[in-house]
């Protein structure tokens, strides 16, 4: 299974970066590698609490600074819901989100990333990163 060969190289990562990897972070890292959404910290929490109850909301905040200090997540912030996290070092794609539903979809377009990087050129610029989110509604058919 790739989700759990993901999931215990970001352990031994994480871990020869000096991080303890304690239960609470092992079972958090685990949620987030086998996730193909983008769940907030409440969703973690109510993931994680499932599968070891001694798991606490606030347990869950401080996990996901660390992470991120860490770059072992990425945190989105989204219009109109609170963060929103996913494992990092995925291929990079970008996002669209449902305004309805708040379900996010992925996706990468070799067109935009070649337009981004036209534009930023012509400015007299390098990209060094971009994060690109559309929102939409889905269309009523057809
Ligand atoms: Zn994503």
């Amino acid at each position: 299974m790739t989700a759990n060969r993901k999931k215990r190289d970001y352990e031994a990562e994480l871990r020869d970066a000096g991080v303890r990897i304690t239960r609470p972070r092992r079972t958090i890292l685990s949620i987030l590698s086998s996730g193909e959404d983008h769940p907030d910290a409440l969703e973690i929490y109510r993931r994680s609490a499932a599968l070891d109850p001694s798991i606490s909301l606030s347990t869950v905040y401080r996990t996901m600074k660390l992470l991120e200090e860490r770059g072992a997540i990425h945190r989105h912030a989204f219009e109109g819901g609170p963060s929103r996290f996913e494992q990092a070092g995925g291929s990079h794609h970008d996002h669209l989100i449902d305004v309805d539903t708040g379900d996010v979809i992925e996706f990468s377009s070799e067109r935009i990333e070649a337009l981004q990087e036209e534009i930023a050129r012509e400015l007299g610029y390098e990209i060094v990163s971009h994060r690109l989110e559309l929102y939409g509604r889905r269309r009523q058919s057809p």
